[in-house]
């Protein structure tokens, strides 16, 4: 083929050239308000840092990109927008940093990203970009916010939050590590009482859990979603005082109830004061304060040793009628349950530590196989398998699972319990002491109280503030812009203000994928009938580190606004994946590190398809990878051979193809085609690349034909376009290899030559291929190593030694 050899493969020249067709034929629009076979291809927008897009999200960008190609070519118009997320406080923040606006800053970056995006080669619709920061947005933003104030979903209350004096602003739970800052490792958070905007998120606990059982999401993002919202069925148990009060305690496990020797209530709870008795005030008052000034995270870490006051007061069990002393401790929170729990140091661990050091009555009420009643408890037992009650006047013998629903029935008839289902999730914290975020569009009036900024007047536009930085007092800054926040009331005309607290960001994100199709439009926040040809979102790839916040909070908005009937569905994401993580040198890639890899001067080095390729082959996408600069080299031999194979054909005669192409390279090339859309579609990116290089090595060994180029074409289109595109052409085509469609295969052909081939790892069966009879020794152990079950045996491992018995064994020496 040496004389053939007419053009070198230009990365540069090529992705130029396509960027630029594409952009001049509208090759990447989707036709929106006709599209008869909508696809909704989602990607999670990035927030655009000053540091320019990093390789995980080009990472993640490519995988959902190639999805979107894929079921274009699959027959879908598909929709794939992008827009930018860009208030909140990590942009603020770095907007002090370096002395600059964030209005004066976050275009800058927006532009930058854009330029970026636009490089890899992604099929992104450009008309149709969102930015939360734009007023046009967030107008939108705000409107949401009146329809679940009015729905009763939105609700002001005083509350306890984590408060980092650094960030000088409230934390998310998630933020705090270890109580410390996750921005400020060196600062303790604080816990403080602030009137905060809230959501109710925890209404629809149940639909979110349950709705999760059919959802055809990935099994690890349904379950830490699941764990998050924490489902647990129990009873609420009524401890009486001599004096009558009534304290409700929620348990889990009401079967050991004849073992609660004790109480425990939050040192907030609002009994508590009634309760202490005059000898125990001081003590009492004195562990109140400085609980209050702890954080929420550590209370509820395990490991810290028990602390607690006795109040001085006692109450009745209401099963075993014996009494028991009520005491405060800093593990019991208000925001679990009813604020107060049933100790019960013979079946909970954290219960039994306490009782220790207090000296506190410690009973067995669970007995397994050869325990009885008298059996002692050396630790606390929850699990007791096969567990029979004992100590239990009445219940004695019966199985735990069954007292449960017995106990609680016998206590429900005396009118001191009910079964109870309690929630692990928490209400949803919307308020921000901070500048860059939308207002929240309330109004106070001292006539009429909490007045919501009538519909005609949104956006409340965030005002230009010179001074944007937070301080101490736990007030917004805009409470500085007199100007701003004095308004006469929209009920009664008298001077009133306005809220200065903004929303949180992860507001702003859980709607963005109902605004993309009707971004075009100001009259409306999504257009109905737009909304019903493109959603629920057909794909939507993305990181399990929005598993909880983004992902949950868009489902609860989504079900907020069906229900009060702006949308018809209850579910916004019909199929979620997530990707995994690129990590460099076995670790995760931060700029402490030192190992953060900056994708711009991969794509400038080697150009966009092979970068995107390389990604793509680095492992399993749904797992992730090990960058490693020795195997992008390799990515581009493969380009260069198809390039060759391609010259090759073009520069022949056009038609008819001189000799038909031979039966065996036909039949691989139906298996070739079967695979890649196969791995495709499933998101095994790395497995159907590894299928097109052993097609172009065999095609390399044969006479390559236009029948037999063509197909790789199409098929190479997802993961490298821009390649594609040209290769397409230099075949003869005149129209995008993008509307081409999926070249077809014969599952007979495609199967007929296939051979099982036995994978060991150090002469340890770990897989089995079915590969293509005669598939030579490198494709086959290249397939053996890119196969997930093989690969956690070679650990990423080059191989030392290969043993090779054709059509049969690979064995791979490591
Ligand atoms: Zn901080
Ligand atoms: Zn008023």
């Amino acid at each position: 083929m040496a004389e053939q050899k007419r053009s070198a493969y230009d990365p540069q020249s090529v992705e130029r050239k396509w960027q630029q067709r594409w952009e001049e034929r509208g090759t990447n629009r989707a036709d929106v308000a006709g599209a008869a076979h909508p696809f909704f291809n989602l990607m999670m927008f990035p927030y655009p840092s000053a540091e320019g897009l990093h390789v995980g999200n080009v990472f993640a960008f490519v995988g959902a990109d190639i999805q979107g190609r894929y079921q274009r070519l699959a027959g879908h118009d598909v929709f794939e927008p992008l827009g930018f997320d860009a208030f909140g406080i990590h942009s603020e923040n770095y907007a002090l940093k370096v002395g600059t606006h964030p209005a004066e800053l976050i275009p800058r970056n927006i532009e930058r990203f854009r330029t970026q995006l636009k490089r890899i080669g992604l099929m992104a619709d450009w008309r149709y970009e969102v930015q939360t920061t734009d007023p046009r947005y967030y107008r939108w933003t705000q409107w949401i916010f009146l329809q679940l104030f009015r729905a009763g979903l939105a609700v002001k209350r005083r509350a306890a939050v984590n408060w980092c004096p650094a960030c000088k602003t409230v934390l998310a739970n998630e933020q705090v590590i270890g109580g410390y800052c996750e921005r400020h490792p060196d600062v303790k958070v604080e816990q403080r009482m602030l009137d905060q905007w809230f959501f109710t998120i925890t209404k629809y606990a149940a639909p979110l859990l349950d709705n999760l059982a059919t959802a055809d999401w990935s099994h690890s993002t349904k379950t830490i979603q699941a764990n998050w919202i924490g489902r647990s069925e129990g009873a609420e148990l009524i401890f009486e005082t001599p004096g009558g009060r009534r304290i409700p305690v929620f348990t889990t496990r009401p079967d050991t109830v004849f073992g609660a020797t004790y109480l425990v209530l939050a040192p907030e709870h609002p009994l508590v004061a009634d309760l202490t008795t005059a000898e125990c005030r001081a003590d009492v008052n004195a562990y109140r304060r400085r609980v209050a000034a702890m954080d929420l995270v550590s209370r509820k870490s395990v490991e810290k040793a028990k602390t607690g006051v006795f109040t001085g007061s006692f109450a009745r069990n209401p099963a075993a009628g014996t009494t028991v002393p009520i005491w405060i401790a800093d593990y019991v929170l208000m925001e679990y349950g009813t604020g107060a729990i049933m100790a019960v140091p013979g079946h909970d661990q954290r219960d039994f530590e306490f009782a220790v050091q207090m000296k506190l009555p410690i009973v067995r009420v669970v007995a397994g196989k050869g325990q009885d009643a008298a059996t002692p408890l050396a630790a606390a037992e929850p699990d007791v398998p096969d567990g029979r009650l004992v100590n239990s006047p009445g219940f004695d013998g019966r199985p735990w699972e069954e007292a449960k629903r017995a106990i609680t029935a016998a206590l429900a008839a005396k009118g001191l319990a009910k079964p109870v289902t309690n929630y692990r999730l928490h209400d949803w914290c919307i308020s921000r002491q901070r500048y860059w975020g939308p207002p929240i569009p309330i109004i106070y009036c001292d006539d009429c109280g909490t007045v919501p900024v009538p519909e005609r007047d949104l956006p409340v536009v965030l005002p230009a503030l010179e001074d944007f930085r937070p301080d101490d007092s736990g007030i917004s800054p805009l409470a500085r812009a007199e100007s701003w926040y004095r308004v006469p009331c929209p009920k009664c005309g008298k001077r009133a203000r306005r809220e200065t607290d903004v929303s949180d960001t992860f507001l702003d994100s859980a709607w963005y994928f109902l605004r993309y199709p009707s971004a075009d439009r100001d009259d409306v926040p999504f257009d109905a009938g737009l909304t019903a040809r493109w959603l629920p979102v057909a794909s939507y790839i993305g990181g399990n580190e929005h598993a909880v916040l983004h992902l949950m909070y868009s489902r609860f908005i989504t079900m907020a606004l069906k229900d009060l009937g702006h949308l018809g569905f209850a579910e916004p994401f019909a199929r979620f994946r997530a990707h995994g993580t690129i990590v460099k040198d076995g670790a995760k890639m931060s700029k402490s590190r030192g190992n953060v890899v900056n994708p711009d001067q991969y794509v400038e080095e080697w150009g966009a398809d092979t970068f995107r390729m390389y990604l793509m082959f680095l492992g399993p996408y749904q797992e992730g990878g090990d960058f490693r600069d020795a195997g992008i080299s390799g990515i581009r031999r493969f380009l260069d051979k198809a390039w060759q194979l391609v010259d090759a054909v073009a520069a022949g005669p056009q038609s008819p193809t001189p000799n038909p192409p031979s039966p065996d390279l036909v039949r691989m090339m139906h298996r070739t085609v079967q695979r890649v859309t196969r791995d495709t579609a499933s998101l095994d990116y790395n497995t159907a690349i590894a299928a097109m290089m052993e097609y172009v090595n065999a095609l390399r060994d044969g006479v390559p034909t236009r029948e037999l180029l063509d197909p790789l074409a199409v098929l190479l289109a997802p993961y490298a376009p821009h390649f594609a595109e040209e290769c397409w052409e230099r075949l003869g085509h005149s129209t995008s290899v993008m509307d081409a469609g999926l070249p077809a295969f014969d599952p007979e052909l495609a199967v007929a030559d296939e051979v099982e081939f036995v994978v060991q790892v150090n002469g340890k069966v770990r897989g089995r291929l079915r590969l293509a009879r005669g598939t030579g020794q490198e494709a086959a152990v290249k397939a053996a190593l890119a196969d997930p079950a093989v690969k956690k045996f070679t650990d990423g491992n080059q191989p030392r030694k290969v043993v090779f018995v054709a059509d049969r064994l690979v064995n791979i020496v490591v």
